[in-house]
């Protein structure tokens, strides 16, 4: 699987890209990023031998792994055929892929606006909501990520807002349910769940509900942690939004397209959203595409009145035409039901049994192919095993962490004190096992730091 090693071709990129190109989130001259030369499945490999089972999907996009051979046949195939075409016509492919999609949203959420990514949808969606409902202000988590754009880097809850954090972006943001380090000093999910939404319930009325459009959430918080909501969070949630005529978003960004093991988390908790987010796995990122699956009530809003947004690429065909191969390869394939299957038999419980003999994992969450290792220097305390954004030395521990993974041939998903493990949804079960072997032995060199 690995073509020939070539370690002066793999110096030649990495020089480029040290003299060109430059990172996000990045200090540019203390980054060292690694020149990849190729990669398949579940793999990923450099130009000096070095090969890395892929343990983060990319940025949590490559759900059917890499190079689908499907997939890149039918981009092949459209680039052929009809490789680019403005948004304002009507393109096969762009309508095949919306019609998939749509039929695939929870509750039918009919009408598909297309964007080149996750931070556009949550651009779009929430202008959608303001439009709709009149008002100016929106609700999100602060355990969220939901893009670095304006209004989705204003919603995000984690520290990457505060550089670009104007306090004019009209957001305000709440405790969404962690039952693990409790908001709410909660001892049970239901305890937490309740608190939860009365907390929400009462952000509302201090804020004042008629100024509220919108609620966004990720349906499965990301980045921020993979934390499953409690039963009968997503739909209290939904009760206070009707109740107070607010738009209810779900951001479906990372959680959709068979992550968790469903074709949306909301189909988990049986939640229909006004409007919800995707990008990432619907094409398996091979090339950009998001967008906003629409309720036909906000539909309506815009049915004779202009919806007042829009982009060149908006529903590129090389993009769609990687969304239709994609949703086939996966309903062919049976991706969504592999990846509950992976996660129930051999990700979870695989996992749960490395937080019973490392006292370095406090806790095990998630399902599918989505699932986190909360890190901590104690067991009885909680105390991450670094503290909260971390950086330089205080983020040693992490640090070593992820290098004994990537000396072992795993490529590591690390945020703060956590560990991610979010493989392709179709990685095989010998994969997973191999995943979890490194996993165990990197996590011997985390538990050097507990305390
Ligand atoms: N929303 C969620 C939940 C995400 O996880 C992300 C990206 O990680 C985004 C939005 C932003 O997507 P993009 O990076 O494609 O703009």
């Amino acid at each position: 699987m690995i073509p020939s090693t070539d370690p002066a071709a793999g110096a030649a990129v990495k020089a480029a890209d040290r003299a060109h190109v430059f990172h996000s989130w990045a200090a540019q001259e203390l980054i060292d990023p690694l020149a990849v030369a190729g990669a398949e499945g579940s793999y990923f490999w450099d130009y000096d031998g070095h090969r890395y089972l892929d343990f983060t999907s990319g940025l949590v996009f490559t759900n059917i792994g890499y190079q689908h051979p499907a997939v890149v046949a039918a981009v092949q195939e459209q680039a052929g055929r009809l490789t680019t075409f403005a948004p304002g016509f009507a393109v096969d492919v762009r309508s095949e892929a919306a019609r998939l999609i749509a039929r695939r949203t929870p509750g039918g959420l009919d009408k598909i606006f297309f964007t080149n990514g996750g931070a556009e949808a949550v651009e779009n969606a929430i202008r959608m909501a303001r439009l709709h409902t009149g008002r100016p202000k929106v609700l999100s988590a602060y355990r969220s990520y939901h893009g670095s754009t304006s209004t989705a880097i204003g919603l995000t809850g984690d520290p990457r807002r505060w550089p670009s954090d104007s306090g004019t972006s009209g957001v305000v943001h709440f405790h969404s349910p962690f039952l693990y380090r409790s908001p709410f000093h909660a001892t049970t999910e239901a305890e937490e769940c309740a608190r939860a939404l009365e907390h929400l319930e009462t952000t509302i009325a201090f804020e004042g509900p008629a100024t509220i459009a919108a609620v966004i959430l990720e349906t499965v918080p990301g980045t921020a942690g993979i934390m499953p909501p409690p039963p009968g969070y997503l739909a209290g949630v939904r009760e206070i939004c009707d109740r107070h005529g607010i738009v209810f978003v779900l951001d479906e960004v990372m959680a959709g397209f068979g992550r968790t093991g469903a074709w949306f988390a909301a189909d988990h908790y049986g939640v229909v959203p006004d409007l919800l987010t995707f990008a990432k796995g619907v094409n398996s990122g091979y090339v950009p595409l998001g967008g906003v699956a629409i309720s036909a009530e906000i539909a309506d809003t815009f049915a004779t009145r202009p919806y007042p947004g829009g982009l060149t690429y908006s529903g590129h065909p090389l993009a769609c035409a990687a969304a239709v191969a994609t949703i086939r390869v996966m309903e062919d394939e049976k991706t969504v039901e592999h990846a509950a299957r992976i996660g129930e038999t051999v990700l979870g419980p695989g996992l749960r049994e490395l937080a019973a003999r490392h006292p370095s994992v406090g806790e095990v969450r998630g399902m599918g192919a989505f699932w986190a290792l909360d890190l901590v220097r104690d067991k009885e305390t909680r105390e991450p095993l670094v503290p909260y954004n971390a950086t330089g030395a205080a983020n040693a521990p992490m640090a070593a962490f992820a290098a004994a993974c990537k000396r072992n041939g795993l490529w590591p998903f690390v945020n703060m004190n956590r560990t991610h493990a979010v493989p392709a949804c179709n990685i095989t079960e010998a994969e997973a096992k191999e995943g979890l072997a490194i996993l165990d032995g990197a996590l011997t060199v985390a538990d050097e730091y507990t305390a």
